[in-house]
């Protein structure tokens, strides 16, 4: 009786220590925001009517809707929120390139011989438009294309390489090593088969700091596009700042973040997915705090996560009004 007792009272204990955990995943976490030391400003000195005229359009390439909660740890709201893959093209004089390439129309075909778990979470998606699709619909042939930056080795920003075979890969170098280690041959070596035959050009960050962030590549050395390591969500996570005279700078920050409240409170995503997709999870808030403490200080920039929906679609009505005002 005494041990049935025992196991029945360790039972309930266990069971409201699990509840407990369960509840406090989905409270707000606090980031120490004590020692956030005041930068100076560094306004990169360029003139902004010599920046060359760059086109920046989001191609949308699926999506999946979540709960806010998910999203947002604390947000105690269901609220619906559209988490999307997409690539990004950029217009520049010297090229036409990406920055990663959403999903190709044969994504789900490479997904088949995944988990079933991995294809009921993170890989549950709905495929809208394939880059190809998006490509063709602009009449870009895959030779118009100069490269492709790759933010970071997830399977979701390389999905959509099968369509772009042949055009050139740049990525940083500190990602590639990184993903050699295991992230290239996991899950039936699916980024490694994504990324396919296509050529791999390495890159650095060994540029000085940039706009608060510890590094840069200046990809055309004419300050219009330049890359700042944001490690944490994976080790060489990379993003881009674009500066143009035709438009606003926007800011993509690979998977940094997954939407604008993730830097703005900040505010990791459920602690479920935010440990299953982050590298590594002390330097991966410190870049969400970079990222607050830049967005506080330039409310101008839209700074745009890779699957923040909202804001590409925000992003991308504002453009075309600011074309057709300039254009
Ligand atoms: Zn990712």
């Amino acid at each position: 009786m005494k041990l049935k007792n025992l196991v029945i009272g360790g039972g309930i204990t266990l069971g409201a220590v699990g509840l407990g955990l369960a509840v406090k995943s989905f409270l707000p976490q606090r980031f120490s925001t004590a020692s956030w030391v005041k930068q100076k400003e560094r306004w990169p000195r360029f003139n902004i009517a010599a920046l060359p005229e760059i086109e920046v359009s989001f191609l949308r390439c699926g999506s999946i809707t979540i709960p806010e909660l998910i999203a947002v740890r604390g947000a105690f709201s269901l609220a619906p929120r559209v988490i999307s893959h997409s690539a990004v093209l950029i217009r520049h004089p010297q090229a036409l390139f990406l920055y990663d390439t959403g999903l190709s129309s044969d994504i789900h075909m490479y997904l088949a011989d995944q988990t079933l778990f991995f294809r009921k979470t993170l890989a549950n998606f709905r495929l809208e438009q394939s880059l190809g699709s998006h490509l063709t619909e602009r009449r870009i042939g895959r030779s118009d294309l100069g490269f492709a930056v790759l933010s970071h080795l997830h399977w979701d920003h390389v999905g959509g390489i099968p369509d772009i075979p042949g055009v050139p890969l740049r990525v940083n170098r500190v990602e590639y090593e990184a993903a050699k280690l295991g992230l290239l041959d996991a899950g039936h070596g699916l980024v490694r088969r994504l990324m396919g035959d296509n050529p791999v050009e390495l890159f650095d960050c060994a540029g000085p700091t940039y706009e608060g962030f510890r590094s840069s590549l200046d990809l055309f050395g004419d300050g219009s596009v330049v890359l700042v390591p944001l490690p944490g969500h994976t080790a060489g996570n990379t993003g881009m700042f674009i500066n143009r005279s035709n438009g606003p700078r926007v800011f993509l920050l690979g998977d940094a973040t997954w939407v604008s409240e993730n830097y703005m409170r900040p505010a990791t995503m459920h602690p479920f997915i935010w440990s299953r997709v982050t590298s590594d999870d002390a330097t991966a808030r410190q870049t969400l705090i970079d990222l607050h403490y830049y967005a506080l200080q330039h409310p101008e920039v839209p700074l745009i996560g890779m699957h923040d929906a909202t804001l590409q679609e925000q992003y991308m009505r504002s453009e075309k009004f600011t074309q057709a005002m300039t254009g």
